[in-house]
């Protein structure tokens, strides 16, 4: 048994981090993880696994585009084997990392499932540790789709289309969300005939409507294909195959797909199970995440939580984020998370970025707007690096504080930074239009769509 100022149960983004920080800030802090491995849900079955296979199944798919080139390549093979082995890999160093990270610290790295049998207390298999605050950042799993069991070898969620050992012919994806598209396209890039079907009539809810139209544009000339406005109802397994009937959603119309293997993708569910916190009456909302107070305090004194297991967005920086400010004010700093600041990006060709306010959102709220958009077609760094698909779009208050800011568009994880700053220091589209951007560069796709909300775009 030990002592401690903080236990952090979970060492995802958002734990591990808040270890990290909370030690720098002179805590003596432990990390209790279950999974075999540190780094959570993202670096081993998440974020990380899934951006180095876009990025090898992406270099594949460049192949066939080299022509336009002048570059003929004949008799390219793909070695499935090797593209999961530089993965694994990829996953295994970067794991290993912050357990360097937790010893250069000085965070007690404790493996096993934590429970809290009492306020102050985390109990690891039959040892009991104290500590004056724990902190919860326990993360999220795969949603299930009732009736649908997943079994991981026909029916997958995310972890297993990570580690599929051939491209199956036909994948049918549920859910046309981010990880839905993203692994959606790994696989079609692969060799797999891929459908996403969705309950919705669109694809990237949450996303603004007219980029996630641009996105789905790129995506089907990629290959991919859509049967939007449709909900699984069952799977049925015939000899090698499965049999989905689908529900045309306000239609009373069934149709059947068949399909190798299907990715259900319909979201996350936080997890909390097996912590005790029923018995500590720690407050849960109905959707299972747990209610955190503007300081990440629980309902328990003592017990706080972050990350994917508290409301909010489920991303690994906004995790990160959560936990930052939950251990600085611990120790008794000031500490800050910006919600509306928080930017979103889906890895797929073209990637599709986003930050702040949607139009959508702006129009149910009544709020007055202007709006500006470049499209990359007009861009000539797009033009000479052949990605002209999809627009910077922003949205500005009438007097031009940018309210949201949307990419569809080659880089756009990383341009959107440029509008994420911008939002986090007030800045207006007045501000980024008078900006010197590089040229040529994607980044001037952002200053004319913010000229364009003034109209005064130059090569519009
Ligand atoms: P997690 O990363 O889920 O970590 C929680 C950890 O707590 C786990 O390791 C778990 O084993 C451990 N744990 C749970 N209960 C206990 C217990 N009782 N005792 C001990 N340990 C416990 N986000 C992005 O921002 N960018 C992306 O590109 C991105 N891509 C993704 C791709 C996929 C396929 C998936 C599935 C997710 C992706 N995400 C992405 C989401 C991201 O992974 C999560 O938002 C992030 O991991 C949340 O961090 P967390 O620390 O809250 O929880």
């Amino acid at each position: 048994m030990s002592a401690y100022d903080l236990i952090v149960i979970g060492a995802g983004p958002g734990g591990y981090v808040a270890a990290i920080r909370a030690a720098q800030l002179g805590l003596n802090v432990a990390c209790v993880e279950g999974r075999g491995s540190l780094g959570g849900t993202c670096l081993n079955v998440g974020c990380i696994p899934s951006k180095a296979l876009l990025t090898s199944s992406g270099k594949y798919a460049e192949l066939s585009h080299l022509a336009a080139h002048g570059i003929a390549v004949e008799g390219a093979t793909l070695d499935l084997g090797a593209l999961m082995a530089r993965k694994d890999k990829i996953v295994g160093d970067l794991t290993k990392g912050i357990a360097f990270l937790f010893k250069k610290n000085g965070v007690d790295h404790i493996e096993g499932w934590a429970s809290i049998p009492a306020p102050g207390q985390v109990q690891v298999g039959e040892d009991i540790h104290t500590a004056k605050s724990i902190l919860i950042a326990t993360g999220s799993e795969p949603a299930a789709l009732p009736g649908v069991e997943i079994d991981e070898v026909d029916v997958l969620s995310s972890t297993g289309a990570l580690a599929l050992d051939a491209a199956p012919e036909h994948l049918v994806v549920i859910g046309a969300g981010v990880i839905g598209l993203e692994l959606g396209q790994v696989w079609s890039r692969l060799g797999s005939k891929v459908t996403v079907v969705e309950y919705l009539d669109r694809i990237l809810p949450g996303i603004d409507g007219e980029i996630a139209k641009l996105s789905q544009r790129a995506l089907s000339k990629r290959g991919l294909k859509f049967q939007l406005g449709r909900a699984l109802k069952t799977i049925e397994k015939r000899g090698n195959t499965l049999s989905l009937t689908l529900d045309r959603v306000g239609k009373d119309k069934e149709e059947q797909i068949e399909a190798d293997k299907v990715l259900v993708a319909i979201g996350r569910r936080p997890v909390t199970r097996g912590l005790g916190l029923e018995k500590l009456g720690v407050s849960i909302s109905a959707r299972g995440f747990i209610e955190v107070d503007e300081r990440f305090s629980t309902s328990v004194p003592g017990i706080f939580a972050i990350g994917d297991c508290v409301p909010g967005p489920m991303l690994a920086h906004k995790a990160e984020e959560d936990g930052v400010a939950c251990v600085e004010m611990l120790a008794g700093e000031l500490g800050h998370v910006d919600y509306n600041t928080v930017p979103g990006v889906v890895y797929t060709d073209p990637e599709v970025a986003s930050v702040g306010q949607t139009e959508e959102a702006l129009k149910e709220a009544g709020t007055d707007y202007i709006t500006g958009k470049f499209a990359f077609m007009a861009n000539s760094r797009a033009r000479s690096t052949g990605e002209t698909d999809g627009a910077v779009k922003v949205l500005a208050s009438p007097e031009g504080k940018i309210l949201g800011a949307h990419i569809c568009g080659a880089h756009g994880g990383d341009l959107i930074a440029e509008l994420v700053l911008a939002m986090t220091k007030g800045a207006t589209v007045e501000d980024v239009a008078r900006t010197c951007h590089a040229h040529p560069a994607l980044g001037e796709a952002i200053k004319e769509a913010c000229l364009d909300a003034l109209s005064r775009a130059i090569h519009a």
